[in-house]
C-alpha cells in the first residue's frame, strides 16, 4: 500500500515530506494540533464572517464551511453552492485562515478545487471510489472522513484510492461511527486515532461535533482525542446553534469554543504538543 509503514514504524515507500501535510502555512502531522473550526453549513455572509472572525481569534489556524451539504435528506438545505464557496473566499481574506470545504461529486470538483485550500471527501461519499481516485488528482490537498459504517481497513483502501489518483496530500479523520448507542447519532471510535496512525504515514484528525452529535460532549471528546494522538480537530462552531440550518445540536456557541481551545490547549501540552 502507498501509505504503510514497515515493522520498524518507518515509512515503507514514498519519498520526501511524508507524514506531514501542508495547507498553506498549516502542518499536519508536525508537532502543533491543528484546529479547524467553522460552520457545519455556510448559510449567509455575515453568519460566516461572524464565525470565522470568531474562531481565528479563539485560536483556530483554519477555517470549514459546507457550500454543497450531502444532507441525509433530500427536503432539507442543501447548501449555498457557487455563493457558499465566495464567502468562504471572503472569510479566509479577511481573517487570513486557509479553508477546507465538502466537495459532492466529480463534475464540482474543478470548481471547489480553485478556490478551496483543501478539499473535504465525506463520510458518504468514502465509498465513491470514483471520485475517490479524482480528488487525488486535483492538485489540492484532500480531508478523507471515515464513511460512518466503514471498518478501518475499509477506510484505508479508500485512502488509496485518492493516493492512487495522485495525492501525497492526505489527511484522515474519524468522525464517529454507527453503533447500536441511541444516545449519540454515532459513537466516536478513537480507537481509530492510534490504529491509524500505526498502519499509515498519513496524518489523522478528528471530527468530535459529528463523532458524538451532542455539543456538551464535543469538548471532552476533542481533549481526549488529542490525548490518543490527533493530529488535529475539525468542530463544528455557530453563532447561533439554536437556529442553525444544520447539525445545531453538536454546534457549540463561539464562546464555548474559546473555553474549548484552552481546555485542549492543557491536554496538547501534557502530551508533548502544542495548540
Ligand atoms: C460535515 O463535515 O459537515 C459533514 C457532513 O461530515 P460527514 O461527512 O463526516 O458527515
Ligand atoms: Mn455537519
Amino acid at each position: 500500500m502507498l501509505f504503510e509503514r514497515d515493522q520498524n514504524g518507518v515509512e515503507a515507500s514514498g519519498g520526501e515530506g511524508k507524514g506531514v501535510v501542508r495547507v498553506d502555512k498549516v502542518v499536519f502531522g508536525g508537532p502543533q494540533v491543528v484546529l479547524i473550526a467553522g460552520p457545519c453549513t455556510v448559510e449567509s455572509r455575515n453568519q460566516l464572517l461572524d464565525i470565522a472572525g470568531a474562531v481565528k481569534e479563539a485560536g483556530a489556524v483554519m477555517l470549514r464551511g459546507g457550500a454543497f451539504k450531502p444532507r441525509t435528506s433530500p427536503y432539507t438545505f442543501q447548501g449555498l453552492c457557487a455563493k457558499g464557496l465566495e464567502y468562504l473566499a471572503e472569510a479566509r481574506a479577511m481573517t487570513g485562515l486557509p479553508f477546507v470545504t465538502e466537495v459532492l461529486e466529480t463534475a464540482h470538483l474543478h470548481d471547489v478545487a480553485q478556490v478551496a485550500d483543501m478539499v473535504q471527501l465525506g463520510s458518504r461519499n468514502m465509498h465513491n471510489s470514483v471520485l475517490l481516485r479524482a480528488a487525488g488528482s486535483c492538485g489540492k490537498p484532500v480531508l478523507l472522513k471515515r464513511g460512518m459504517s466503514a471498518r478501518i481497513e475499509e477506510y484505508l483502501l479508500a485512502a488509496e484510492y485518492v493516493l492512487q489518483g495522485g495525492a501525497r496530500h492526505v489527511v484522515l479523520c474519524e468522525r464517529g461511527i454507527r453503533t447500536f448507542e441511541t444516545m449519540t447519532r454515532f459513537s466516536l471510535d478513537l480507537n481509530a486515532v492510534p490504529l491509524l496512525k500505526e498502519r499509515t504515514w498519513l496524518p489523522v484528525i478528528v471530527d468530535p461535533s459529528h463523532g458524538t452529535s451532542v455539543s456538551r460532549l464535543v469538548t471532552p471528546m476533542a481533549r481526549a482525542a488529542v490525548a490518543c494522538g490527533a493530529d488535529g480537530l475539525i468542530v463544528e462552531v455557530h453563532n447561533r446553534p439554536e437556529q442553525a440550518l444544520c447539525d445545531g445540536k453538536q454546534s457549540i456557541t463561539l464562546e464555548a469554543f474559546a473555553a474549548m481551545v484552552k481546555g485542549v490547549r492543557d491536554v496538547a501540552e501534557a502530551v508533548g504538543r502544542t495548540l
